[in-house]
């Protein structure tokens, strides 16, 4: 038996998270669930899978739905501190991170130094932190799971292999809802950018595989996870979102991963690792596929991939300036107060003017992150 902590558990992964823990009752327990304020979904979720402890961050959404679960005799705790509690509860083994953006940093460090396994899925974390928290991690003996699906498929391709031998990752992307796209972008609406073609996610994520953020921000994290320079990371568009990355090695051959699109894969993966579980989602059926195509990326249409390389390789708190500008950048974009292809200038403006710290402490990063929010709403 395993016993999980799921940070962000209203979420989409979370949410998919908790189908994987109901199919498999005697391999895992939920111990403790944090949300942002979701208070309703949590309730339901702490009636079925009985947790000892829910964090709910917002503290006035706290306060009020506290009497609910202390009827269910489940401690509620809230803010930073709260979060911190849920990723350090003694008994648990591994702690799934699902928070969007950047919020999941700090809960995440805390459960490293806790001697936790994390398995992570907001990218966020590992775009502006990866390198530090490797080595946390690495000191406290502890491993740190992908579960983002291109990096879960990095892992399993790279297992077992040693890094001497490996030529280039490639990742791949669907190419999002306007890969075929005629004209302009200007004038996309937020309503259009949200519908994706293959991945069912959050609105954040969704906008970001819209301008191929996405991909420039998992250049960044397989970098980072896998200690690969960018130059050796390689983007291939493939719409048919089956091969999920691949690994070339030195002598030519390359490994790759295949599977159905649906986040519960990966999520399981680092549920069950180092073993597999026998799972219920729709099989692969190779003969229903009539062709799996990969073609080079549009560059100029959609930039911000290449500042994703461009961050990766100056590196410092340049990574985590990205981050932060493009969160801002996304949330005028689906509140209609910028146009699409503002995005990518916002973001480049705001890492031109960035004063970069080479070698970063987590308070550089933190302090980076504040800097590029604050700038990039000032530019906007
Ligand atoms: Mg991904």
């Amino acid at each position: 038996m395993k016993h999980l902590s799921i940070l962000g558990s209203t979420g989409s992964v979370g949410e998919n998270t908790l189908r994987v823990i109901r199919i498999h009752p005697e391999r895992f327990s939920v111990k403790a669930l944090a949300v942002k304020k979701n208070t309703a979904k949590l309730y339901d979720q702490a009636v079925e899978f009985r947790p000892k402890v829910v964090c709910i961050y917002d503290a006035q959404a706290a306060q009020k739905a506290a009497p609910k679960f202390k009827r269910l005799k489940i401690r509620v705790v809230t803010g930073d501190e709260g979060l911190a509690e849920v990723a350090t509860l003694p008994g648990v083994q591994e702690v799934i991170c699902a928070m969007v953006g950047a919020a999941g940093l700090k809960p995440i460090f805390a459960a490293v130094q806790a001697k936790k396994t994390v398995a992570i899925a907001n990218k966020e974390p590992l775009v502006m932190a990866g390198k530090l928290l490797l080595d946390a991690a690495e000191k406290a003996g502890v491993a740190v799971l992908p579960i983002d699906s291109e990096h879960s498929a990095l892992w399993q391709c790279l297992e077992k292999h040693d890094p001497a031998f490996v030529k280039r990752l490639i990742i791949t992307s669907s190419g999002g809802p306007f890969r075929n796209m005629k004209g302009s972008l200007a004038r996309i609406t937020p309503a259009q950018a949200l519908n994706h073609p293959k991945w069912k996610m959050g609105p954040k994520i969704t906008i970001d595989s819209a301008t191929m953020m996405n991909k420039g921000l998992e250049v960044i994290e397989a970098a980072n996870l896998f200690r690969v320079p960018a130059g050796k990371i390689e983007v291939l568009v493939h719409p048919e979102a089956i091969v999920h990355a691949l690994v070339e090695f030195v002598d030519g051959s390359h490994l790759a991963h295949l599977g159905v699109t649906d986040m519960r894969l990966p999520i399981q993966y680092a549920l069950s690792y180092p073993g597999r579980l026998e799972d219920h989602l729709p099989r692969l059926d190779l003969t229903q596929l009539a062709s799996l195509r990969f073609e080079k990326p549009d560059r100029e249409r959609f930039p911000c991939l290449d500042l994703g390389y461009t961050a990766s390789k100056i590196g410092g708190t340049m990574p985590a300036v990205l981050n932060a500008a493009n969160e801002v950048a996304v949330e005028a974009f689906l509140s209609g107060r910028i146009g699409f292809l503002e995005i990518p200038k916002t973001l480049e403006k705001t890492m031109r003017s960035h004063r970069l710290i080479y070698k970063p402490v987590l308070a550089d990063i933190f302090a980076a992150d504040a800097w590029a929010r604050e700038t990039a709403e000032e530019l906007l």
